[in-house]
């Protein structure tokens, strides 16, 4: 199903035109108009999902299949140095376009972006405590 009113339902039905490098049935690949760095693009399914809990189980197979063989494509083509997959959930995640996307993000050495955060420092307990509520 699309969604009125979604850019990227529009974009992945071909209904606004992008910059796209792939297609298929169930999936639209294209260039993000904000690029983190040359060759930033965004693997789009064609079907509206939100996010990536909404996203069917086989689409989301079928989007990390595609993945790959776009980051190999893109490392082939742009002679990247590494690559980095993002996906972003949720207003506190930093999703700003409601319907799911994969970013793949080729890495040059010195392109001054920077993909991280400010990793904590659990005790074992404290590690504990959050995998049994994840589990339990
Ligand atoms: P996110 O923050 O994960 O929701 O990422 C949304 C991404 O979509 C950003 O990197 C934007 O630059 C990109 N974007 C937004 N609108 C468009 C558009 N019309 N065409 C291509 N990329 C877009
Ligand atoms: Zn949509």
């Amino acid at each position: 199903m699309k969604k009125d009113n979604c850019i990227f339902c529009k974009i992945a039905n071909g209904e606004i035109p992008s910059k796209t490098l792939y297609e298929d049935r169930n999936f639209r690949v294209i260039l993000d108009l904000g690029p983190a760095t040359k060759g930033h693009a965004l693997i789009l399914p064609k079907e509206h999902a939100e996010n990536l809990y909404d996203l069917p189980e086989e689409s989301a197979a079928e989007a990390m299949v595609l993945a790959r063989r776009m980051a190999a494509t893109l490392v082939e083509k742009l002679h990247c140095d590494g690559l980095n997959l993002v996906q972003n959930n949720g207003d506190a995640a930093g999703q700003t376009v409601q319907h799911f996307h994969l970013h793949l993000i080729p890495r040059y050495v010195g392109d001054g972006q920077s993909i991280n955060w400010k990793p904590g420092s659990p005790t074992q307990e404290e590690l504990e405590a959050v995998r049994k509520t994840i589990v339990e």
